[in-house]
Parts: structure tokens; sequence; C-alpha cells
């Protein structure tokens, strides 16, 4: 398996160029493999469904990485709220967990598609492990890419890219969907900042060696005092609480933190003072579209579980896919899956144009999550009591969909940000 991500990066080398030499012919080079053809004076665009060369191989790779390595290791990973140590080594092997990084740093050199593929291919498998592989490249290694200095892209790329979980640390007890009215607070002494309050709800806290944490140095200043600051694991006041037991998601670990005169010097700050609440805005667009990825891989895993079911059971002397009542249901659901990748792929699409892209993503979130909802109650149903029970793992995919609706911004606040949007568009 390593070979091909070795081919990958060399790959990645010769479209990174493509790229440098015309940014805004970045989404047609993505689509290199099935390019638009000029039919007469007509120009064929290719359908969203179209990939590069590496993106196909990409998604090949790791679509077989999930069946025969993932996949044996799920059902415990669940049962024990544990992600196998393995799992992550294989992830950072794979160079699943730099997927954007330049090769320079140690990354693999990707594109945003691709990592969409990548967390798709994962969560059709375990969307616990593609949240882990999803916050790593959407988040972090883009927040440390895009602002950090190169002291600090030198010090935690590679290590990123190679063994280092990190975590985003916005969201606090009293601050879920008002994110910014944060308490955690940075105050100024001589060349640091001592950091004090807490935070709630913090991913793959467990393991991450590293936590971007926002925090106010000027609460007089309001969410213009939010500033982004990197701490690592081991500083003195940091304290890692105990993990939520979680309906869903069970192998990731969700858990508190509590910053007692945490104290960083201010080279740690990354990024500009007070402009936390404008990196925080800008990586979680960006995100949403990491968890339409995700919510889309989950419908699509447990659709591909539950299809064939209904193929082989029999009652009444017939497949139960040969009653209408069920084919109906089977196609409405595949419909939606469907609409839903597509409303993915071409947010992320236009992401990676350099295109507006915002109430894209906020759909492909929204959308996504709902279908992924639906399908997975749908498959339950489809199954009947075996599929009610821990034999099969349909049940999982319907504990694991229900974040798609709550993190990173709940369903309501996707609706408010694209009819803020919408509202906006009337104007002109
Ligand atoms: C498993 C898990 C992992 C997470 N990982 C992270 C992480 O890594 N880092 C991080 O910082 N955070 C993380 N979060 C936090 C997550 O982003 C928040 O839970 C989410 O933003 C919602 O905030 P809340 O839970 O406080 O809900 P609330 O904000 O209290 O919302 C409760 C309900 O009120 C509704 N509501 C609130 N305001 C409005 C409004 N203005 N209009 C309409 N309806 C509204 C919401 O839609 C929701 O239905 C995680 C959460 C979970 C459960």
């Amino acid at each position: 398996m390593a070979p091909v991500f070795r081919m990958l990066r060399q790959l990645s080398v010769q479209v990174s160029r493509c790229r440098a030499a015309s940014r805004l012919m970045s989404s047609h080079t993505a689509a290199a493999a099935d390019t638009e053809a000029q039919d007469g004076n007509r120009v064929l665009f290719p359908p969203l469904q179209s990939y590069s060369d590496e993106e196909r191989m990409m998604r090949d790779t790791v679509r077989r990485f999930a069946q025969e390595r993932l996949a044996p290791l799920v059902s415990k990973m669940d049962e024990n709220s544990k992600m196998d140590p393995e799992v992550i080594d294989a992830l950072f092997k794979q160079g699943l967990m730099g997927l954007e990084v330049p090769l320079e740093y140690n990354g693999t050199g990707s594109t945003f598609f691709s990592s969409m593929l990548v967390i798709e291919e994962l969560a059709k498998v375990d969307p616990s492990v593609a949240v882990l592989c999803d916050i790593q490249n959407t988040l972090i290694n883009i927040l440390m890419l895009e602002l950090g200095t190169d002291e600090q892209k030198n010090q935690y790329l590679p290590r990123l890219c190679s063994d280092m979980v990190g975590s985003f640390c916005l969201s606090e007890a009293g601050s879920g969907s008002d994110a910014f009215s944060l308490k955690t607070r940075a105050e100024k002494h001589k060349d640091f900042y001592i950091i004090n309050g807490s935070k709630m709800w913090i991913s793959n806290a467990e393991q991450a060696g590293v936590f971007l944490v926002m925090a106010n140095v000027d609460p007089g200043a309001g969410y213009r005092g939010i500033t982004c600051f990197i701490v690592d694991r081991d500083t003195e006041g940091l304290h890692i609480g105990r993990k939520e037991n979680k309906l869903g998601l069970r192998a990731s670990s969700t858990c508190p933190l509590s910053f007692e005169n945490v104290k960083v010097h201010e080279s740690c700050i990354l990024g500009k003072l007070g402009q936390g609440y404008k990196y925080a805005i800008g990586m979680l667009n960006g995100g949403r579209i990491g968890i339409a990825a995700q919510m889309v891989g989950l419908a699509q895993g447990c659709f591909d579980h539950a299809v064939p079911y209904t193929r082989e059971r029999v009652q009444f002397g017939k497949r139960i896919f040969d009653f209408q009542g069920m084919q109906h249901q089977v196609a409405q659901v595949a419909t939606q899956i469907e609409a839903a990748r597509l409303l993915t792929y071409n947010a992320a699409r236009l992401k990676e144009a350099g295109r507006p892209f915002i109430k894209e993503a906020c759909m492909a979130k929204y959308y996504s999550s709902e279908v992924a909802t639906l399908t997975t109650s749908k498959c339950i149903e489809w199954m009947g009591g075996v599929g009610f029970t821990k034999d099969y793992p349909i049940e999982k995919y319907y504990r694991d969909c229900k974040i798609g609706t709550i993190y990173e911004g709940t369903s309501n606040i996707q609706l408010s940000t694209m009819a803020k949007i919408i509202d906006q568009e009337y104007d002109s």
C-alpha cells in the first residue's frame, strides 16, 4: 500500500506544478482524466463525478485500506469506545493524516477534493476513523499551513503528517452555537500569555499531541479579542478530562479540557492577535464539506450492507427486494444519497476553484446529515429484527449519523447561514 502513496506523491508534484501555472484551471486539472471535450463549438463539461487519475487512485487505495485494515476492528473499537492505536499509526503511514500538506513537510501533497474522497471512503467503514482524519486534514493542518510562521510549520507540520494528532478547541460549556461568546482567557505577562478557562467536546483529545486553542486576549473587545494559541499536550496546567460516553462515534475520543495558568510563549500564537474568530469561521466553512463527505460515506456504507440483505432474504416466497413497496424505498434513498454526494462534490470543487462556496458547504452538510439519518433508519427497517441487533453493523451507523446534525455547526446554524446569504443575494 505504501508504495502506492509514494507514487501518489510523485503524481502530486506534477499536479502541483500544473496548479502553480494556473490556479484558475485547478478544478479542470482535478478532473483531468475526464477532461472537458470539444465537440464542434460546444464545450462538454465533465460530470461532477469525474476524477483525476490521482483522485481515483487515492479513492480506490483508501477503499481497499478501509476494507482490509479497518473493517475487522470497527465493532471492537465501538464496543470498547477506543480507537485502536494501530489504526492511527496506519493512517499516518498511509499518508492520510497530511493529505494537503506539501511534500517538503512530509505531507502527501494532495488536494482538498482528494481529502473529501478519503473521508468518504473511511466513513463507509467507520465514521469515527473518518472524523479523526477529517479534523486533522481540514482544520489542524490547514490552520498550521496557512497561518504558521516558518518556525511553527517546520516544528509541527512534519509531526502532524507522521505521528502527532491535533485537536481543534473552540467550544465551551457555555458557548456552542454561539461560539464566539467563549470565556477562556489569555492574559499577557511580558513575553508570555497565561491561559485560564475550559473547553468542551474536544475531538481526538485523548490522542492529541497539540491543541489549537481559541482564547480571548481582550474580552472588552468581544470576539475581536479571540486568538488562536498552539498548546502542546505536556504544557503544565493543561488537563484533559474523562472522555464523554457517547451515543455514537464511540471510538472517537471527545473530552473536556481545563486550563489552569497555562503559560505559553507569545511565539505560540497562530496567525494574528485577535483574528482567531476569522480563522475559526474560515476553517469551519471548509470543514463542513468534510462532515458532509463523512455523512455521504456513512449513508453509502450503511446502504451497501442493507441492500444485499434485501436481495437474499425471502418472505412470501420471494426476495423482499422484489416487493414494489421495498423497491421504491430503496430507489428513493439511493437518489437522496446521490444528491447529497453531488452537493458535497460541488462544494468541494467550488472551494478548490477559489470560488464562493459557503452557502453550498452549508447545504451539503445540512442535507448529507439529513440523508444519513434517513438512510440509516430505513436500512434498519429493511432488515427487520436483525437490523436492530449488534450482529449487523446497521445499528452502529444509525447511532453514528446523529452527530452530523450537531458538530461543526448544528443544522439550524447551517440553515441560518444559508438564509443570510440568500437574503444578501436578493439585495442586488
Ligand atoms: C462528538 C462531538 C465532537 C465535537 N468536537 C468538537 C471539537 O473537536 N472542537 C470543538 O470546538 N467543538 C466540538 N464539538 C462541539 C460542537 O461543535 C457543538 O456541540 C455544536 O456547535 C453545538 O453546540 P451546543 O452543543 O452547545 O448546542 P447549542 O448551541 O446549545 O444548541 C442546542 C440547540 O439549539 C439550537 N440553536 C442554538 N442557537 C440557535 C440559533 N441562533 N437559531 C436556531 N437554533 C439555535 C441548535 O441548533 C440546537 O438544536 C463537538 C461536539 C460533539 C457532540
